[in-house]
């Protein structure tokens, strides 16, 4: 239904930005759980960020899926939300986007414990590929509409490519000026560990224990948590949250509550 509506702007050869039509951006800030609180400017410098996110990258489905506009409208803008205050540069690495209907199988090889390669065939709704690729389940993207089912797939992904925009993807990527890579790493590794305690033990975590698998799987989940469920982060960690909200320079939980200084914002949904 947008393709008709979508139209490239082309300068001096190269694709520039795709405008995206603000009514379908607003019901997207209206409606997907991690823009809630945002104001109608942040949403506006979303949709512009977004367009210009869509206009250098390829999409192409997987399986013979075909993401019209509107779903690509949706994955950019989840895109790019991690990067409103810090720009879109932070998002170089990822050069397309593939796109598979539905969650999809990755073969690869792990190294357990004692050195041993196994092969194994995993159920994936997202991944991304270290040439570039953000890999991603429409299906498991859809769902994220849902706050209490869906995760935040496309967050999680983006998180691994901030992560590994110093190189390795260990939890710790570059951070914002001032801030003391001392407090992060200790945060994050006393948070990494205690999760791991609590899975062990069989205690509740409040968070997917999925975080616990790998300090970048940490920091991914934790991220995704940050923008959807503000609220269990800062109750599972304050002091990690305080370091996303740092790093992202952004607090979701306070422009849910409102307690930020822009005049209007948009009606959190139901
Ligand atoms: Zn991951």
């Amino acid at each position: 239904m947008l393709r008709n509506l979508m139209a490239r702007l082309f300068g001096r050869g190269e694709p520039e930005e795709v405008q995206i039509p603000p009514d379908a951006w607003r019901e997207l800030c209206r409606d997907q759980p991690e823009f809630a609180g945002l104001s109608t400017e942040e949403c506006e410098r979303a949709r512009v960020l977004a367009g210009r996110f869509l206009a250098g990258r390829p999409f192409y489905g997987g399986d013979r899926f075909v993401p019209d506009d509107a779903m690509q409208m949706r994955i950019a803008g989840l895109a790019v939300l991690p990067v409103l205050e810090l720009g879109l540069d932070w998002l170089a690495d990822i050069r397309s986007v593939i796109v598979y209907p539905d969650a999809f199988h990755v073969d690869h090889e792990e190294v357990d414990e004692v050195g041993v390669v196994h092969h194994v065939n995993d159920l994936r709704a997202g991944e991304a590929w270290s040439h570039g690729t953000l890999v991603l389940s429409w299906t498991d993207i859809e769902a994220g509409l849902d706050l209490d089912h869906g995760l935040s797939v496309v967050i999680h992904e983006v998180a691994h490519f901030l992560d590994g925009v110093n190189g390795a993807e260990n939890g710790f990527p570059p951070l914002a000026r001032g801030q003391s890579r001392t407090q992060w790493t200790q945060a994050f590794q006393a948070g990494f560990d205690r999760l791991n305690r609590q899975i062990d033990a069989g205690e509740p975590t409040g968070i997917d224990p999925y975080a616990g698998s790998h300090p970048a799987e940490f920091f991914a989940v934790l991220s995704e948590y940050f923008f959807r469920r503000p609220e269990a982060l800062q109750h599972f960690d304050a002091t990690i949250y305080g370091l996303l909200e740092e790093f992202f320079r952004q607090d979701p939980l306070g422009r849910r509550a409102g307690r930020q200084g822009a005049s209007e914002r948009i009606a959190v949904r139901d």
